[in-house]
């Protein structure tokens, strides 16, 4: 990144900021962020700059024997992709909530074609989320991310903005039916006791068909088939599922174990 690009980096709420590492520990060394609010916490929707670098794998990451305090929680990067490249390999330029500006270079030596997304799903405006990305400085010393696990790669069909919102409207509906309060519409925000849902998805709800049809037309349409997807990467934070890795491989449920892993489990500690 350059000093231009670098002047619109933000902070997380918590006060971590990309650019100072100014990153509260817990008492095993291990990065904590408090923000709960649906895809802001940065520890586990990481910034890049706190992405690993992949000739440095720290041991918390990659311990799956699980001895106290030293497995760290799951974590993705997400970016917001502005262009979308294809020569010999597909690449993105993308940035984070962050302002980092983050070239993606996929690597699949082996051809095999991604289960979870399209190479077309791969365009301006569409979010990439990555769990397990790793940061890696390419040969003419520029950063970013050399992909090859097809698996630990997803791509949402509407921008940062968006999903953080819808995220957040999904969260929210949870934690009503938990507690059987009223739910909110998700167009426009009333509350009430009875909702139309969406038939498809069976997770968003409207007070009208206006406001069904309203929010179909600007963001559900695209994002309806990927709501419990959304739902389940939202919910990351909250459960305890932590010391298992994760795909999206559809056909199993995306919080089993991830089996795609041997790269990173036989990775040698240092
Ligand atoms: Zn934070
Ligand atoms: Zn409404
Ligand atoms: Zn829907």
């Amino acid at each position: 990144m350059n000093a231009s690009e670098r002047k619109d980096l933000t902070s997380c709420e918590c006060g971590y900021h990309p650019e100072k590492y100014n990153d509260n520990c817990d008492k095993y060394g291990n990065p904590v962020c408090s923000v709960t609010k649906a895809l802001r916490n940065h520890v586990i929707f990481a910034s890049f700059a706190n992405l690993f670098d992949e000739n440095d794998p720290s041991e918390y990451y990659y311990d799956l024997s699980g001895y106290m305090g030293k497995l760290r929680c799951n974590w993705v990067f997400l970016a917001e992709i502005d262009e979308s490249f294809f020569f010999l390999r597909h690449r993105v330029h993308a940035h984070s909530r962050f302002g980092e500006k983050v070239p993606i270079h996929f690597y699949n030596e082996s051809n095999e074609m991604p289960v979870s997304f399209t190479w077309q799903d791969l365009k301006k405006g569409h979010t990439l989320a990555i769990l397990y990305a790793e940061r890696k400085t390419f040969l003419d010393l520029s950063e970013g991310i050399r992909q090859e696990a097809l698996e630990t790669c997803y791509v949402f069909k509407t921008g940062l903005k968006n999903l953080e919102e819808e995220a957040s409207k999904v969260l929210d509906l949870k934690d009503l039916n938990f507690k059987k309060s009223p739910e909110k519409c998700f167009s426009c925000g009333v509350e009430k006791e009875s909702l139309l849902r969406c038939a498809k998805c069976k997770l968003a709800v409207y007070c009208s068909k206006e406001c069904q049809v309203k929010s179909w037309q600007s963001v559900h349409k695209n994002l309806c088939s990927q709501m419990d997807v959304l739902l389940r990467l939202a919910s990351l934070p909250r459960n305890r599922k932590f010391k298992k890795y994760l795909s999206f491989c559809p056909g199993q449920d995306f919080l089993s174990e991830y089996v795609y892993s041997e790269r990173h489990v036989q990775k040698p500690l240092k």
